[in-house]
């Protein structure tokens, strides 16, 4: 059977989200579930539900699992049902949760599996989204509002990994801001921080949803980008690099100021080390600098 979650919504749900197989396999536990109930996924995945693990009760004390369980109910018959239960914690206390189930039907309209939905009726939705604000703070420079230098070496460490797992490639690339001292002191930090802002914008803009730009320090940016081969990384390295060269800030009299970004860019296999990478994309854009700036040097892992 092959049921595809939405990796990018479910598993962040304030809400309990699991998923059971015709044999009342749990096959899917999202982090909700976890924080819920505090069985992590890999102590529920694959275990049966009937081993009633959560126990529910109603309130009335009946344990649920094995007459009256709303989710069997829904794998057998197909209907939607809603009910306040009582789960255990895994710390052995009673939580009150709203359930509701749902059938999951293949392409001939068979019952396959079957979804629970529970929400712990005390979780305040505030508290989860003040933990989604307070996670996008610490991940964000605040003057330019793309990723950080701290979220950058989490997910550059991720892919890398990934890398090496699956054999597969990706792209960084240094682009530092050329000659902006020079903007500093013509115009003041003032303007040249938004200038950063702008520049900051153009990148993080013009880069497909899964690739990452951040700010590695001062008017420098670092990019992770999703390329199978050199030629394509070259491509969207000229360009940002065009695209930055026709963005302005603009006075309020109508003058402009522009700025060109250098950029050096290097593929990053499973031999590299972050260390490794970081060093060939600076010394790619040490080269682009001394070569007249306002240019890009990209390699693949070979220097
Ligand atoms: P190059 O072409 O060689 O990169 O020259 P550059 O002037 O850009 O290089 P340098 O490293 O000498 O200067 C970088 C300048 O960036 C120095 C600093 O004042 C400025 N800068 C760093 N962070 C910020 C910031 O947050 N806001 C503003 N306005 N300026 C910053
Ligand atoms: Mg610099
Ligand atoms: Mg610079």
């Amino acid at each position: 059977m092959d049921i595809k979650y939405h990796d990018n919504l479910i598993p962040y749900l304030y809400e309990g989200v699991y998923v059971v197989d015709q044999k009342r396999r749990i096959i899917y536990w999202n982090e909700g579930s976890e924080r819920i109930t505090g069985y992590s996924q890999a102590e529920v995945t694959n275990s049966f539900c009937y081993q009633n693990i959560l126990q529910h009760v109603d309130e009335n004390g009946k344990q649920l699992c094995l007459e009256g369980c709303p989710l069997n109910e829904t794998l057998k018959d197909g209907i939607i049902r809603e009910a306040r239960v009582f789960l255990k914690h895994k710390e052995g206390h009673r939580i009150p949760i709203m359930v509701k189930t749902l059938p999951i039907y293949d392409s001939e309209q068979t019952i396959v599996a079957a979804i629970e939905v529970f929400t712990d009726e005390r979780f305040q939705k505030q508290i989860y989204h003040e933990n989604i604000e307070l996670k996008d703070k610490l991940r964000i420079d605040p003057l330019t509002q793309v990723a950080n230098r701290h979220y950058f070496d989490f997910e550059i460490a991720k892919r890398l990994e990934e890398a090496k797992l699956f054999s597969n490639t990706f792209g960084i690339m240094i682009m530092d801001i050329d000659f902006f001292k020079k903007v500093n002191d013509t115009y003041g930090h003032l303007i040249g921080d938004e200038i950063l802002k702008i520049v900051a914008h153009t990148l993080s803009s013009n880069v497909k949803k899964t690739d990452l730009v951040s700010r590695w320090g001062g008017e420098e940016f670092i990019a992770i980008v999703d390329v199978a081969n050199n030629d394509d990384l070259i491509n969207i390295a000229e360009r940002l690099r065009l695209l930055v060269a026709a963005s302005s800030y603009q006075f309020e009299d109508g003058k402009t100021i522009q700025v060109t970004i250098s950029i050096g860019g290097t593929m990053v296999t499973k031999t590299d080390t972050i260390k490794t990478a970081i060093t060939r994309a600076d010394e790619n854009l040490y080269y682009a600098k001394q070569n007249g700036r306002n240019q890009s040097k990209i390699t693949d892992n070979k220097m």
